[in-house]
């Protein structure tokens, strides 16, 4: 790989990402590409509904490693409108809940993602809320971030991939980041009443199983010491064309669903905030088919109880 300065995304690594992807999938950029309401735990520990919205709009300009989000992303700016568009369409559709996510594959503050002449709109529309979560790259934290906050009634809260603090791995992933980038905009948010969610990986690339397990541990440590107050730790997965060649050649395997416990109780045991599994495409993980759904359970019961469930036995030898 060739030298970057520490923060800096390399584009030549970014192209050869962007090179190995498969197809987009095809996007109405008036359609949200997915919405939905499920439970999920609150700050103040109920289980209440919380509504998801998958906005689409223009990739994001980063080029991560580990990155999918790509896929139900536009090439091109998303016209004027298009974006409260897709809010009214999914909010009409949707039984009422206290709680949002605005997720748009990238970065909510982004100018050339979200229109910023939608904004006014998007957030009269959020008005029933109590809470509104957007996402956003840690380098596009700012201002700009402060003006939509004012527009809300609902406490706004913004979810950022930290991934990894290992310095290495974090450098390699192409995020154009730093842990130190992280805890600046984590700051700042902080300091402006803003609540901060992390995304934290399961092995990524270039740790073994053990290695990934400690730096995922390592990772919420780090998170909540700079003010997050939740934290999802997503296994990685491959489907993105790079990850499937790093696999091949040894640079990458997936997690097992085990680690995913162990580091899910981990992070609920420190009980410094809310921490959960990612269970997209969880049943990617399941080794036995015994005690894989069981063990997806349990990390759904945990998810929601934010206590340790009782750990699974089989007799495959998997186990905490
Ligand atoms: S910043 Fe987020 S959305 Fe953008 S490429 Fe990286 S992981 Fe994907
Ligand atoms: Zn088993």
């Amino acid at each position: 790989m060739p030298p970057t300065t520490p923060d800096a995304a390399d584009p030549d690594l970014g192209r050869r990402i962007a090179s190995l992807r498969p197809p987009k999938n095809a996007v109405d950029p008036r359609r949200p590409h997915a919405f939905f309401v499920e439970p999920e735990r609150s700050e103040e520990g109920a289980v209440e509904d919380t509504a998801t919205v998958f906005l689409v709009n223009r990739e994001c300009p980063f080029k991560c490693l580990m990155c999918d989000l790509w896929r139900n992303t536009t090439d091109h700016r998303v016209p004027d409108g298009a974006i409260v568009a897709q809010v009214e369409y999914a909010l009409s559709r949707l039984p009422a809940a206290p709680h949002i996510k605005l997720y748009n594959a990238g970065n909510f503050f982004d100018v050339q993602a979200i229109p910023p002449g939608d904004l006014p709109r998007v957030a009269e529309l959020l008005a029933p809320f109590r809470t509104a979560v957007v996402e956003c790259h840690p380098k596009l934290i700012g201002p700009r971030c402060l003006e939509f906050r004012d527009r809300l009634r609902p406490a706004l809260r913004v979810a950022m991939g930290l991934e990894t603090v290992h310095p290495e791995v974090l450098r390699r992933l192409n995020k154009g980041m730093t842990p130190d980038d992280f805890e600046r905009a984590a700051g700042f948010l902080r300091r402006n009443g803003v609540g901060i969610r992390a995304f934290l990986l399961l092995r990524p690339p270039y740790l073994d199983e053990a290695e990934g397990v400690e730096w995922a541990k390592g990772s919420l440590r780090y998170a909540f010491d700079v003010g997050v107050e939740c934290c999802v730790v997503i296994p990685t997965r491959d489907g993105n064309g790079v990850m499937e060649q790093l696999r091949a050649e040894g640079s990458w395997a997936p997690p097992r669903i085990e680690s995913l416990e162990e580091v899910l109780q981990y992070g609920i045991g420190l009980r410094r905030g809310r921490v959960f599994a990612d269970l997209w495409d969880i049943e990617k993980l399941f080794h036995c088919p015994r005690c894989g759904p069981a063990r997806a359970r349990r990390l759904d019961a945990m998810n929601r109880e934010q206590t340790v469930a009782p750990p699974v036995v089989c007799d495959c030898g998997g186990g905490v």
